[in-house]
């Protein structure tokens, strides 16, 4: 079996696969770790189990983990054995990983040197490769990087255009998130509408509390909407998107607010919430918004623009797109919202089916009809699938897997 670990600064998430990646045997979350209320939360068949873990660090969390695993009543496994390999995600692999790679001593210092790009989660998702690798020492660990989709990006698309030597000494350049979810999300989109992936020019919009646009070309991220930090692009849940960076100055210097304090505004208190005055969460949004609050219908109004007018920007980059496809929590969820997005878009040869948009049930559909020059689709993301594609792709030759089933994986995950 293969599991996989997503190791964030308070939560702990992960999923076990069965050989074939074909079912999740058991999965769970460990929240406010390093908090009051430390627990678990484990599901497994129908079962869901609660246990509290006070005072349990990120250690203690994956120890938890390794035990409800194996427990007697609701565990999924008889032997730690049977977990053959182990897939992390990590944010930020800088500009050292351009792909995914299996965990060596040389990884973690290369991963630790990332460590100023992401410092709120690297350290933490380096905690939790450390201590999966002290508990199962004998298997391969695979680390997955959410910018490395991104890295193949042209220069002209990449490079900010500051004083060339900010690039260069600095490593300061575009550098893009939710990669695991747009790769996987692509390559998805490719299968369900049967073409091969490298002759489709795709924008996929991940619309979930975070956001990111990314203009998908052959298989390959060419540009994309999160910048260096991951407050620009699209304005999120709490983030702002792009902004005249004039602002910053401004907000400084006359304002006299700290750097600190903007920070903290563009990353927690903006976007949805901070131009509705409501909420980060769309539903609520949409909600107040049909009530009438004017500002709800302002925050909705923004964010729909803001995303078509990436969408048209990429279609631009691309000479035209193939398929725009919707995924993350607002992305699958809100007929709504890809209706407001993709009415419009006409001119892109984007057509929308509005009884099969209101028809999506959680699962991959085509939504637009089958004349359309460009296919609207919904594809669900399932980063932790693509975390578990690669580990398998990558540590299959170690762990005496059959070729063909790690080929099947390898095609999937390219
Ligand atoms: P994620 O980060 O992918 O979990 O997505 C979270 C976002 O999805 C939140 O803003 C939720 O409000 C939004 N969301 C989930 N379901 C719906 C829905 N039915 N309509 C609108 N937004 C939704």
């Amino acid at each position: 079996m293969i599991l996989t670990i997503n190791c964030g600064s308070s939560s702990l998430k992960y999923q076990l696969y069965t050989p074939d990646l074909g079912e999740v045997a058991a999965k769970g979350i460990i929240s406010r770790i390093g908090e009051a209320g430390t627990s678990i939360d484990h599901r497994v068949g129908g079962r869901k189990i609660r246990q509290d873990l006070p005072g349990a660090d990120h250690a203690g969390a994956l120890e938890a983990v390794i035990a409800n695993l194996l427990h007697p009543e609701w565990g999924a496994i008889g032997d730690i054995a049977e977990i053959e390999a182990i897939g992390h995600r990590a944010v930020h692999g800088g500009d050292t990983f351009v792909e995914s790679v299996l965990v060596t001593d040389e990884v973690i210092a290369q991963l630790e040197e990332c460590t100023p790009l992401a410092p709120l989660h690297n350290p933490v998702n380096l905690v939790g490769i450390r201590e999966a690798r002290r508990l199962l020492p004998d298997v391969p660990h695979v680390v997955v990087f959410d910018t490395s989709f991104h890295q193949g990006m042209p220069p002209h698309a990449h490079v900010f255009a500051l004083p060339y030597h900010y690039y260069a000494e600095h490593k300061i350049r575009r550098y893009g998130f939710h990669g695991t979810s747009c790769r996987y999300v692509s390559a998805r989109a490719a299968e369900i509408l049967g073409r091969p992936i490298e002759d489709l020019r795709m924008v996929i919009c991940h619309l979930g509390n975070g956001v990111t646009i990314d203009a998908v070309s052959g298989g390959r991220s060419v540009d994309t909407s999160i910048g260096f930090g991951t407050f620009s692009g699209v304005m999120m849940g709490t983030r702002s998107g792009d902004f005249d960076p004039g602002l910053i100055f401004y907000m400084h210097k006359k304002l006299n607010m700290s750097l600190s304090d903007i920070e903290a505004i563009c990353y927690k208190e903006s976007g949805l919430l901070g131009v509705s005055g409501v909420s980060n969460d769309m539903r609520e949004v949409v909600e107040q918004a049909v009530a009438g609050n004017a500002r709800c219908a302002l925050a909705i109004d923004m964010f729909v623009y803001m995303v078509r007018k990436f969408v048209g920007s990429y279609a631009a980059a691309m000479d035209g797109i193939d398929a725009l496809v919707f995924t993350a929590g607002i992305g699958e969820n809100s007929a709504y919202i890809r209706s407001r997005i993709s009415h419009g878009l006409e001119f892109l040869g984007v057509e929308l089916d509005d009884v099969a948009n209101d028809q999506v049930n959680g699962a991959a559909a085509i939504i637009s009809p089958a004349h359309a020059r460009a296919a609207t689709m919904v594809v669900p993301t399932d980063e932790e699938k693509m975390i578990a594609l690669d580990t398998l792709r990558l540590s299959g030759g170690l762990i005496g897997r059959d070729p063909a089933e790690v080929y099947l994986a390898a095609a999937v995950a390219e």
